[in-house]
């Protein structure tokens, strides 16, 4: 470790050149791997606490990488976002997703729904993608409630300042909205309903902090069903968690004690499963 230190100060200027060029690289390979059809996406399912069925899922992206294997999110979409791609990656997402959700209706309920993340990069475009996104759902022959939007209440307090409209576009075009992470940002309670929101997804380090944080979960909740939004707590990896945000009147949950994300055909199966006795 002592080395390490040394080397650290010694290497630092060409470090930085390093991370540049590691940059360049990561974005060129990001645009090929777009062309070449290298990005997949997991579905994690989200559980109805009431009686514990699958009836929801979140669409996460992954990266196949020729050589490094499966990458997370956390690899490539902040390049994503800076190079401008996350919009065209944000598009194929959606219509995925919407692909995905039809499927997964017809095996279920025409009310299964499945969660897609928008950043707040994506809202820097014009907008107008709401409409053709409304549209590929009318061409499925979908609800445009059959998707939730994910935001996070950065987002939001981005887009009151600047172009509130556009978000409120999506509110009159019906889709769903959920607002992300819950309790991290810096959100106005006020805004719940100025963006009609139609779920909240507490913030996992809430549900990991113990009783104290159970406590705000509690009070999450209780102000959350006075406003009538529906409360999905994230990150729910023990039986003791479950029962303590079941307790505490939770409507869905997702986390790695019921499933991490599986693949779309995975999630076929197990609804299946779930539906023929
Ligand atoms: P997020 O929207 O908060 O997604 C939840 C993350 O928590 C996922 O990580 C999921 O795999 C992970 N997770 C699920 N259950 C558990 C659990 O029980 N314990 C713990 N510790 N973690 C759990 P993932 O898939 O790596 O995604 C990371 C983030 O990347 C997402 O956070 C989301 O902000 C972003 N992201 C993913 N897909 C997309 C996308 O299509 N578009 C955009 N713009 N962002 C995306
Ligand atoms: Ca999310
Ligand atoms: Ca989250
Ligand atoms: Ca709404």
């Amino acid at each position: 470790a002592k080395q390490q230190g040394r080397n650290r100060f010694n290497y630092f200027a060409p470090f930085m050149q390093e991370a540049t060029r590691v940059r360049m690289n990561l974005v060129n390979e990001l645009r090929e791997a777009v062309q070449r059809d290298q990005l997949r996406i997991m579905y994690q399912p989200i559980i109805d606490l009431a009686n514990g069925a699958i009836v929801k899922a979140e669409a996460l992206v992954r990266w196949q990488h020729p050589t490094r294997g499966l990458l997370n999110p956390a690899e490539f979409i902040a390049v994503a976002e800076s190079s401008g791609m996350i919009t065209g990656i944000g598009d194929w997402v959606f219509r995925q997703a919407a692909r995905e959700v039809q499927k997964l209706q017809a095996l279920s309920s025409p009310a299964f729904q499945v969660g897609v993340n928008k950043s707040a990069w994506q809202f820097h475009d014009d907008g107008s993608n709401y409409q053709e996104w409304l549209d590929f759902l009318q061409e499925l022959k979908l609800s445009p409630h059959s998707i939730i939007i994910e935001v996070t209440e950065n987002l939001l307090l981005e887009t009151a300042n600047n172009n509130s409209d556009r978000v409120l576009a999506f509110q009159h075009a019906h889709m769903q909205l959920s607002l992300d992470d819950f309790g991290s940002g810096h959100c106005s309670v006020a805004f719940l309903k100025r963006f009609a929101i139609d779920y909240i997804k507490i913030d996992p380090a809430f549900i990991h902090q113990g009783n104290d944080g159970m406590l705000i979960c509690e009070a999450i909740i209780a102000m959350a069903h006075k406003l009538g939004i529906k409360v999905i707590a994230e990150g729910i990896e023990t039986p003791q968690q479950l029962t303590a945000l079941t307790a505490a009147g939770c409507d869905f949950g997702q986390g790695y004690l019921f499933s991490k994300p599986i693949s779309g055909e995975e999630l076929e199966k197990q609804l299946q499963k779930q539906c023929s006795p």
